[in-house]
């Protein structure tokens, strides 16, 4: 079999499709040498032989090594140099590349070939002892502590010892002397540390470092990261072994890393960094402040034209925003990687409109390529324009979006506390961030760096989680001792409110208004995109008209679920309500309920208005009527109660003890409410006829839906629904005037789903409670599974939390039953379409969407924030 894949000399044994076996940065190298970009030579080590290494017990499987030597032989003979020689070594880097990228989580070895033999080859070859040397402790380095597992501090502790000794503040002031006693002293510590001497047979140094990354695809940060990311179902690493190019050869010489738009906005600039006379790490690694790539037409005019050729080239190639890496050898251009940039979801959908106009995609593909997730991104809060608090300090924009959070001061900080805290927004505010920060960098709100650039760790993690992120803001002082930062002369402790705007940069002492964030310009281009291929129509979950409203302006096509119960805890009815929950009896309950009736009936009034014609689905009650009531041992709510409601606290008391349940979940709540109080179900029924008939008297056409919640069998439904009627029927009647209403029903119980034939003989609809279902699917009470999911999710006892994304086994299954069911009989029995929705949480979740549009729902219904993330899911479902 092929283990080994040449590359270099516009000639590749691959190509850009081979992802899945030859890795990202492997493929796409080899398909850049294929449309005649400047590549290294080099070859990919495959993912089968990562996944191989493991099979065989941590051993690279035998009929590997051959193959390397061949492909080794092409790279000698393509770059003109031999590896190992003495005089004039070829030397290799050796990186990781699984199909995914997976950014700064593998190792990287650079420099390998270099002895001490060679080292001098080099130094009387390029004429350069400095460099020479600065390469071979970089090696030493790097070999030990990625290869071999050394503490990087042992090396970085001679290094400063080294500095401080000859009175130098930066590594460049050391001279070539320095540096060659520098590898004397780091090739002590690696002998004390390794118990043997580095390794002077390049071949040996070789295996070693392919060794060393395929271990690194099962480390701590590795597996963090594919944990966070989701990332499951890959092979394992590529190794990508290539000819070494040098940025750190003098001032003719440097290395760069670019995105071909930028990826914050997605505006059609070219956006990047470098460093002169620097070597590949130093860029990203946040060390040196680099400097911005337009730059780089006065430093390297020649080299920064034909960059902007390749800017193109690889665009139009590859019709998508690239990130690419560069090195420039004493004035000549290499690409180093290209792949798909990663980027904001403000500027995925920037990128993806602008293409199409730019002819180079089609509007199938501009929908394709948006992650309905990443819209989260336009969909956060913006800072409030009017807002008090001035910017005081500024750096560089590194991932739009506002962030308010309480500072703190690392990544272990930040776990612990959102541990014990975890509704807590963090700003998390480093020097850098490194691979070992990602769990806290997730965790929090924002980040906030001191260095670093655009293509900083910090940067580019950030950005692919879509979270606000500034970096490089020299005017953050962190003294971690005492706890605090210095922002711009103002001291902040650890624990106080810091402000950031990922979008321009600003950072702002305490906490900043936000104001709700609009859909205008290509946003809302995508969004009529998206319409035309969805088949699903989106609906939104909306008690108030405020929300209705914003909804509509996000794309809602009617309300799905109107909790009436959020209703019953306004300010001015809250009163009434706990009077009814307290009375004794018929009467007492009735003459509260006309209290409440004309607030109900006013709050209907007001959706029906937002929602001039579009459909209103509004759920009677639903939960148990203890939840109305103070708890237990809340004395002071009670005797406010009592005020409020003219009783005593021992009788509040006394009710809130009758209406104790073990279980209130599986309690006296949804549809059993109605049932054993029609009065409850009367008032509210009357509340939606009536001001449907107010708003149709005013013009408007209205399309009300009663929704019965909790239903299990279907004689609940029925009484419930004749009942209904009556009233209904006895509104219009007194009005005088006819509207159209349904009656339909939730599926939140397994029985409903497997009894929904009969079920759909008295429904007009069916809207899936998936969260309820979930519950009462799994048994796991919906509010109590802390103590365990995170466990459940660890040891993939679940793929993924239910109550997050539909489990499509189990619940999706009783769905699939339920709309087969309930549609055969409904069209059996009534010739009727029964109109099949969804307004559970998961309504909003894009791969749940996809599973509702393949099983064939007519709707989903999700908050008004995610009615774009929905639409847009909903159309990449139907393509
Ligand atoms: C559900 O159970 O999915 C549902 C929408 O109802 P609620 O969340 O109000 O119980
Ligand atoms: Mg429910």
């Amino acid at each position: 079999a092929k283990y080994v894949y040449s590359f270099g000399g516009k000639t590749a044994d691959g190509d850009g499709k081979m992802k899945e076996l030859l890795g990202g940065k492997g493929a796409n190298l080899a398909e850049m040498c294929k449309i005649g970009i400047p590549v290294p030579p080099g070859f990919t080590i495959t993912t089968e032989v990562c996944a191989a290494y493991y099979e065989q017990g941590k051993k690279i499987p035998d009929a590997t090594v051959p193959q390397i030597d061949e492909a080794l032989k092409k790279v000698e003979a393509e770059f003109g140099k031999k590896f190992g020689d003495p005089a004039d070594p070829l030397l290799v880097s050796v990186r990781s590349g699984a199909a995914l990228s997976m950014p700064g989580m593998m190792n990287t070895i650079l420099n390998l070939g270099l002895t001490d033999a060679s080292v001098e080859g080099l130094a009387k070859k390029t004429g350069n002892d400095r460099f020479a040397y600065d390469s071979y402790r970089r090696l030493i380095d790097m070999f030990g502590s990625t290869a071999m597992g050394l503490e990087h501090e042992h090396f970085e502790h001679e290094l400063h010892s080294m500095k401080e000794a000859k009175g130098v503040k930066l590594d460049t002031d050391l001279s070539a002397d320095d540096l060659k006693e520098l590898v004397k002293r780091y090739k002590a510590v690696y002998k004390k540390d390794v118990g043997e001497d580095f390794p002077q047979d390049p071949k040996k140094q070789l295996m070693l470092a392919i060794n060393a990354v395929f271990n690194s695809w099962n480390g701590h940060k590795a597996i963090e990261y594919r944990r966070i990311e989701r990332i499951t179902g890959l092979k394992g690493t590529a190794v990508n072994v290539q000819a070494m190019v040098f940025g750190n050869m003098g001032g003719g010489s440097g290395t760069g890393v670019a995105f071909t738009r930028d990826p914050n906005t997605g505006e059609d600039v070219f956006y990047g960094d470098y460093l002169i006379n620097a070597q590949g790490e130093d860029v990203v690694a946040g060390i040196r402040t680099p400097e911005p790539i337009s730059k780089l037409g006065e430093d390297m005019p020649k080299v920064y034209e034909q960059l902007v050729g390749i800017r193109a080239a690889l665009e139009k190639h590859y019709k998508e925003m690239q990130d690419i890496e560069f090195t420039v050898q004493e004035g000549v251009l290499f690409m180093l990687q290209t792949r798909t940039g990663k980027r904001t979801g403000t500027a995925a959908v920037r990128i993806a409109v602008e293409m199409v106009k730019e002819g180079l995609i089609d509007e199938t593909t501009a929908v394709k390529r948006v992650a309905p997730d990443s819209l989260n991104h336009l969909l956060q809060p913006q800072l409030d324009p009017k807002a008090k608090n001035k910017p005081v300090a500024q750096g560089i924009a590194a991932s739009p979006g506002a962030a308010s959070g309480m500072v703190l001061l690392s990544a272990e900080a930040v776990v612990a506390h959102a541990e014990k805290h975890p509704n807590d927004p963090i700003l998390l505010v480093r020097k850098e961030t490194s691979p070992e920060d990602v769990a806290g960098m997730h965790l929090a709100k924002g980040i906030l760096t001191s260095t670093g650039g655009k293509a900083s760790h910090a940067a580019v993690v950030a950005r692919g989680w879509g979270k606000p992120c500034v970096v490089g803001c020299e005017a953050v002082k962190i003294d971690e001792a005492a706890q605090t930062v210095t922002i711009a002369g103002t001291v902040v402790k650890a624990g106080e409110f810091v402000t950031i705007n990922g979008t321009t940069g600003d950072v702002m002492i305490g906490k900043v208004p936000t104001v709700p964030p609009s859909m205008t310009g290509d946003f809302a281009t995508l969004m009529t995109w998206a319409d035309k291929v969805r088949k699903l129509k989106i609906r939104t979950n909306a008690d108030s008209p405020a929300d209705a409203a914003k909804a509509r302006e996000f794309g809602a096509e009617g309300i799905g679920l109107c909790r009436t119960e959020h209703m019953f805890f306004g300010k001015d009815r809250i009163a009434a309500v706990r009077e009814m929950i307290l009375a004794p009896d018929v009467e007492g309950r009735t003459k509260a309920l006309a209290k409440i009736e004309p607030f109900q009936k006013a709050d209907f009034v007001g959706l029906f208005e937002v929602m001039d014609g579009l459909p209103v689905t509004i759920r009677l009650l639903d939960p148990p009527l203890h939840e109305f009531l103070p708890q237990k041992d809340n004395v002071a709510g009670a005797e406010e109660v009592a005020k409020q409601t003219g009783t005593t606290v021992e009788k509040i008391f006394e009710r809130v003890e009758e209406l104790h349940e073990m279980n209130p979940m599986m309690g006296f709540r949804g549809c059993r409410l109605p049932l054993v109080f029609p009065e409850i179900g009367d008032m509210q029924v009357r509340a939606i006829i009536e001001a449907a008939i107010e708003v149709k008297k005013k013009g408007k056409s209205v399309l009300p839906e009663i929704m019965i919640p909790l239903v299990g069998v279907v004689e609940e439904l029925a009484i419930l629904k004749k009942r209904a009627i009556a009233v209904a029927e006895e509104c219009m009647k007194q009005a005088g005037v006819k509207v159209e209403y349904q009656i339909g029903t939730m599926i939140e119980l397994p029985r409903a789903c497997i009894a929904a034939d009969k079920i759909a003989e008295e429904a007009e609809f069916f809207s899936f409670g998936t969260n309820d279902l979930t519950q009462m699917t799994f048994g796991f009470s919906r509010d109590d599974i802390k103590g365990f999911m995170p466990t459940y999710l660890r040891d993939k006892i679940l793929p993924i939390d239910p109550f997050q994304t539909i489990d499509f086994n189990g619940v999706g299954e009783l769905m699939k039953i339920g709309i087969q069911k309930g549609r055969g009989s409904r069209t059996a029995k009534h010739s009727q379409h029964l109109k099949v929705g969804i307004c559970g949480e998961h309504g909003g979740d894009p791969d749940s969407v996809v599973f509702c549009h393949a099983i064939g729902m007519d709707y989903v219904s999700c908050s008004p924030f995610r009615v774009p993330i929905a639409r847009l899911a909903a159309a990449q479902a139907a393509l």
